[in-house]
């Protein structure tokens, strides 16, 4: 592949905080950015040189788009597919379109990693809910095969009669058994067209209601596991023949040995988990994105000190615009706020970076959350 010439133009599909991290991390390796998301002012348009604000089924935009860009990435993946395949037509889109097909349909992603062999929680289709909750048994939880992000479209099935009560999900669901796990786990790595595949240090998340709370890197589980979690995300990524960042999340069920690694997601963009790069690492997740996606040399992967990221969800802002002062006096703390105008609870508005020993548990970051609270 032909790295791509500074000054040259990278399009993001999507405009939230992730695209606005990435156009702000390429910008220094020579790099301009466009942008097309939904509405007007989101996260990276604040940060691009041209944003578009449209329908992604818009002729004119997708024209604009590709007349702007020497290439196209995914800063989301629901993006449609018809649409990336339409813009493969005119320029490189990386990753290739096709893994949207794999990524977009929960269910299709199941069937990709067992086709594989790639351990995962239980699952069926719940077209036929019965038949699959008699297969599986509970605790189960239904999830909807498209557009979930953030625990949304996510039902519990505990109790008998539970199922019966779900509305009905457009476009179907899958049915997964509740798994028992000792840690949430995820791998960021990046793989290029060649083959070259770069890990970062596998992280520990912590997730409520659905929702990342936070993450610590390294994670803090034996040094087996965490081998065995790069090597299986590597082989998906093999799998995949992915182009750029991916995240796999995994659910560590506390012992030892290869099979106590569950695969529960794959995110084919940089990810919420791998925010703790840009900061504790060499090279950031957007960095690394930017350069497999250009044809440039994998970076540095190693990380400096450990770190805590925790995110700042709307419901901060309950009493006001948080004591930002109280961390921008830290010289262990970096803030990034997204730029979005409205603190709705559940909201990812920003995130927190704390640095060195303190972030070696949760308890320091706890506390800087709270110290923040008007
Ligand atoms: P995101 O896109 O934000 O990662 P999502 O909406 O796609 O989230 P999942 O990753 O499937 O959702 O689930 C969100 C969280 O719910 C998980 O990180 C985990 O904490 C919990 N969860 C999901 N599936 C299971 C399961 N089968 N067993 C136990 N916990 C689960
Ligand atoms: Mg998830």
């Amino acid at each position: 592949m032909k790295s791509l010439r500074p000054g040259a133009t990278i399009g993001l599909l999507g405009a939230g905080q992730l695209g606005r991290m990435l156009a702000l991390e390429g910008a220094p390796l020579g790099y301009r950015f466009v942008c097309w998301g939904q509405a007007p002012g989101e996260p990276a348009a604040q940060v691009c040189e041209l944003s578009l604000a449209a329908p992604f089924d818009d002729e004119a935009a997708r024209r604009r788009f590709a007349e702007s860009c020497d290439v196209a990435t995914f800063e989301w993946e629901n993006v449609p597919a018809a649409l990336a395949k339409r813009l493969a037509k005119d320029l490189p889109v990386r990753p290739a379109p096709a893994i949207l097909d794999t990524v977009q349909d929960r269910l299709i992603q199941r069937r990709f990693l067992k086709e594989h062999g790639f351990a995962q929680t239980p699952f069926a289709d719940a077209a036929a809910p019965a038949a699959a909750l008699e297969r599986l048994g509970r605790p189960c939880i239904l999830k909807s095969r498209r557009h979930g992000y953030d625990g949304k479209g996510q039902f519990r099935i505990e109790k008998p009669g539970e199922l019966s009560k779900v509305p009905a999900l457009p476009g179907g669901a899958v049915l997964e058994r509740r798994v028992d796990f000792k840690k949430e786990l995820s791998v960021i790595l990046a793989r290029w067209e060649n083959g070259d595949v770069a890990t970062y240090p596998v992280a520990e998340n912590v997730h409520e209601n659905g929702i990342l709370r936070a993450t610590l890197a390294p994670a803090r589980l034996p040094a087996e596991i965490a081998q065995a979690a790069a090597a299986l995300a590597a082989a998906i990524a093999e799998a995949l023949k992915h182009v750029g960042v991916m995240a796999v999340e995994l659910f560590w069920l506390g012992g030892s040995g290869k099979d106590q690694l569950l695969v529960n997601e794959i995110a084919p963009r940089v990810h919420n988990s791998g925010h703790y790069t840009l900061g504790a690492c060499a090279t950031s997740q957007f960095e690394q994105h930017i350069r497999a996606i250009a044809g440039l040399p994998p970076g540095s992967t190693s990380q400096r000190e450990p770190a805590a990221m925790i995110n700042l969800l709307g419901e901060l802002w309950a009493g006001g615009e948080p004591r930002w002062d109280v961390v921008l006096a830290r010289p262990d703390v970096r803030l990034h706020l997204y730029g979005k105008a409205q603190p709705r609870p559940g909201r990812k508005m920003g995130h927190l970076l704390l640095l060195g020993p303190a972030a070696r548990d949760l308890k320091e970051a706890d506390s800087l959350l709270a110290a923040l609270r008007r």
